[in-house]
C-alpha cells in the first residue's frame, strides 16, 4: 500500500497541516488555530488529535502513515528533537518529537519554519527536479534554507541557511540577531520600509511621504511608486536588489545551486523584482557559477512549510 504522510507547520497563530503521498502531493489539509496560551501540553495534544482526525477525513489507515514532520518557528536541537526557543510561542527546552512520537506512535522529525518551507519548494515547487536550491523568503525578515546534493544543510549549530544573516553592510543597520547590517536589513519587507522612511524623514520628496502620512508603508506601495518613477522608491528597491544579487553571487561560489526559489510578501512584486534580479545577478556572479542558473518565484505559498514538513520523513525513508 502507498505510504501517506503528515506534515504540520506550527506558527505562533495558526497550524497549518496536510496529508501528503509520497510525491508530495496534497491529499487533504487543513488549518488550526494555535491557541499558544494553552502552552506546550495543550498545544501538542491537539497535534495528535489534529492529525489522527486528518487520517480519518482522508480515510488514511493509520498503518499508512509513514510518519510526521513538524516545521517550527525558532531554534532547535535537531537530532535530539527538542524546540530549544520558540519566541512565537514562548516554549523553552520542550522535548516535542518525543512527546509526538509518544502520542501518535509514529516517527516523528522536526526541523525550523524556513528549512521545511525550502523542502517543500525543491521537494514538489519550484525546484523540483533538481538537487542543489536555496530557497529565500522575503518577508519581515530574510528567511533561507538550503538543499544540497538532495538533503537539507543544517551545519553544527543549525545555522546554515540562515542566509539573512550574512552581512552586506559592516557599518549598517543594527539587526535582531546581534549583528549589523545583515542582508535581512536592506532586503527584508521590514528593511526597505525603513529604508524609505529614513529618506522621507531626511527630507526627500516622494510620492511615498503622503502614503506613509496615511498609513504604515508597505513594500507594495514602493513597487507602485517605483512604477511611477518615484526616485527614492527606485533607490531602495534597487539597494533591495543589489544586496539581495551580492549575496545570490556568494552563494553561487560556495554551493553552486541550480535555481534559486525567491518566496514570500515581497516577491508577489513579479517581475518589478525578478528581471533586475536576475540582470543584477547575472553581472556580479563568475561565469562558470552562474551558467544554467536560474532564479525563479516559489510556486507552494504557505503549503511549503507542511509539505515539505512531511518531506522530512518522506525522504528520509528513500
Ligand atoms: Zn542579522
Amino acid at each position: 500500500m502507498e505510504k501517506r504522510y503528515i506534515g504540520i507547520d506550527l506558527g505562533g497563530t495558526s497550524m497549518k497541516m496536510g496529508i501528503v503521498d509520497e510525491n508530495g502531493q496534497v491529499i487533504l489539509e487543513k488549518e488550526h488555530p494555535t491557541l499558544k496560551e494553552e502552552g506546550p501540553d495543550g498545544v501538542i495534544n491537539r497535534m495528535i488529535a489534529h492529525a489522527r482526525e486528518l487520517a480519518d477525513l482522508s480515510h488514511t489507515s493509520w498503518q499508512q502513515i509513514g510518519g510526521v514532520g513538524v516545521g517550527l518557528p525558532g531554534f532547535l536541537d535537531i537530532p535530539n528533537g527538542i524546540a530549544r526557543h520558540l519566541t512565537n510561542l514562548g516554549w523553552t527546552d520542550v522535548p516535542i518529537r518525543d512527546r509526538l512520537q509518544a502520542g501518535l506512535g509514529l516517527p516523528v522529525a522536526i526541523d525550523n519554519d524556513a528549512n521545511v518551507a525550502a523542502l517543500g519548494e525543491a521537494w514538489c515547487g519550484a525546484g523540483a527536479g533538481v538537487n542543489d536550491v536555496v530557497c529565500i523568503t522575503l518577508g519581515t525578515g530574510v528567511g533561507g534554507g538550503v538543499i544540497a546534493g538532495g538533503r537539507l544543510l543544517h551545519g553544527m549549530n543549525g545555522f546554515a541557511g540562515e542566509i539573512g544573516h550574512i552581512q552586506m553592510d559592516p557599518d549598517g543597520h543594527p539587526c535582531n540577531c546581534g549583528q549589523v547590517g545583515c542582508l535581512e536589513t536592506i532586503s527584508s519587507a521590514t528593511g526597505m520600509i525603513r529604508l524609505a522612511n529614513e529618506a522621507i524623514a531626511a527630507g526627500r520628496s516622494s510620492l511615498l511621504r503622503e502614503k506613509a502620512g496615511q498609513h504604515q508603508l508597505s513594500t507594495r506601495d514602493l513597487f507602485e511608486a517605483a512604477s511611477q518613477n518615484d526616485e527614492v522608491a527606485k533607490e531602495v528597491i534597487g539597494q533591495a536588489v543589489q544586496a539581495l544579487a551580492r549575496a545570490l553571487a556568494m552563494l553561487s561560489i560556495v554551493l553552486n545551486p541550480a535555481r534559486f526559489i525567491i518566496g514570500g510578501g515581497v516577491s508577489k512584486a513579479g517581475d518589478a523584482l525578478f528581471v533586475p534580479l536576475r540582470a543584477a545577478y547575472r553581472q556580479r556572479t563568475q561565469k562558470n557559477a552562474q551558467e544554467g542558473v536560474e532564479i525563479l518565484p516559489a510556486k507552494l505559498g504557505n503549503r511549503a512549510g507542511f509539505i515539505g514538513a512531511a518531506g522530512l520523513i518522506a525522504r528520509r525513508e528513500k
